[in-house]
């Protein structure tokens, strides 16, 4: 088999050669000249009902676009499965996934493992979809599951506090019920999901994939048969990944293995120095042995990723004046890019979840970037200590 790195680079880019250029063509066109009649309803009809264009071609971009298809080609090669379906964003991912689960499954309940990323807990919550959820633990998936159940969503990492979860041993207490494991956090670089069973595999594109802050988008990797199914919701819903994100995503996949190698390392660095400061209670970095009591780095995931979480002594207060007092992070929310960013779960990217699974007010979320670790660290360290200063000013 190719190799990541060598797949990251050349993935979706077959027929380039052919069309005579070496950079991918970026096509915008929202509608298609029809050859006839004929072959153009043929056409749609293919691609309303999930399929490819036929002899009467695109037709219109809602149904089929040559920028988005090559992304999907790519992330379909680098997750191992036969097909890749592209969203306008992950929630539009996570929506088109329900649909489709609920479009061929038994039933509309669905069984959700926590945590999981504030949106896409709070979109099962909310019954908009007209599904009912059941949240569970790891271990309680088997007696969560029921004969109308039509889908089991977890996360692993978590976001936002990293807890790894065993994929082969959910796949199998789900008894048949497909899995959906949302892999934003891990990227294909280190977890591929459908090689433990997950039938849906999917990656807010927005945050690794891009890499670098400029481009939303969701991606859900699957079966051919899957991705007829999501193409068909895809169509008809209408949330299509426009073709220049399609364009900045599918270019962001030739770093990926580059990128999450230097911010893992990075990661390891910014999650030891933070181990060792007073003023952090908790470090949570699946590359910390007290993170991975199942083992699964090594095994699972080919590495402990670059996002980590930490608690810092003095709660709600100490975490504000944290994200007020850092220069070099950015206080924002999102992940995965280039720069490293710093938020607070509980009152932004997890405000919807319910109050007994949100993340506690003294927990920090970090994406580590490229830059040094080093001024990662310095730059932490003066945040933290603008924190105690101000609680010493406190006390006197
Ligand atoms: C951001 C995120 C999403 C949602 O993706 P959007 O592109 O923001 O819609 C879903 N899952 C995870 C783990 C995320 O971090």
């Amino acid at each position: 088999m190719t190799s990541l790195d060598t797949l990251a680079v050349h993935a979706g880019r077959a027929d380039l050669g052919a069309l005579g250029v070496h950079a991918l063509p970026l096509d915008l066109s929202t509608t298609n000249p029809l050859p006839s009649i004929d072959a153009g309803g043929e056409s749609y009809e293919s691609m309303a009902t999930g399929g490819h264009p036929g002899e009467g071609g695109m037709v219109y971009q809602r149904l089929w676009n040559p920028t988005v298809a090559r992304f999907e080609d790519a992330l379909a090669d680098l997750e191992h499965t036969e097909a890749a379906v592209a969203f306008s964003t992950g929630m539009a991912a996570v929506t088109g996934s329900v649909l489709a689960a609920v479009a061929e499954g038994a039933g509309r309940h669905v069984v959700a493992v926590r945590p999981l990323y504030g949106g896409t807990d709070h979109l099962l919550a909310s019954g908009m979809l007209g599904v009912e959820t059941t949240y569970c633990a790891p271990h309680e998936v088997a007696g969560a599951v029921r004969p109308d159940t039509c889908l089991v969503v977890l996360e692993t990492p978590a976001n936002p506090t990293l807890e790894l979860v065993d994929l082969d041993a959910v796949v199998t207490a789900a008894g048949g019920v497909p899995v959906l494991v949302d892999n934003t956090f891990a990227t294909p670089v280190l977890q591929n999901p459908a090689d433990h069973g997950a039938a849906l595999v999917l990656h807010s594109a927005t945050k690794y994939l891009g890499g670098h802050g400029d481009a939303m988008g969701g991606v859900v990797a699957c079966s051919a048969e899957w991705a007829a199914a999501l193409r068909r919701v895809r169509a008809v819903t209408g949330a299509l990944l426009h073709p220049m994100g399609a364009y900045l995503l599918h270019r962001g996949l030739a770093t990926l293995p580059l990128r999450v190698r230097a911010q893992q390392d990075g990661a390891g660095k910014v999650a030891a120095w933070l181990a060792s400061h007073p003023a952090v209670r908790e470090v949570r970095w699946p590359g910390l042995a007290e993170c991975d009591p199942l083992g699964l780095v090594g095994r699972q995931q080919r590495g402990p990723g670059a996002m980590l979480a930490f608690r810092v002594e003095g709660g709600y207060a100490a975490a504000s004046r944290v994200t007020e007092s850092v220069r070099l992070f950015t206080h924002a929310v999102s992940l995965g890019g280039v720069d490293s960013l710093i938020q607070h779960p509980a009152a932004l990217t997890h405000r919807p979840v319910a109050a007994d699974a949100k993340p506690d007010a003294d927990v920090l979320r970090l994406s580590i970037g490229l830059e040094d670790p080093e001024d990662l660290c310095a730059d932490l360290g003066r945040a933290l200590g603008a924190c105690e200063a101000a609680e010493l000013g406190g006390e006197v």
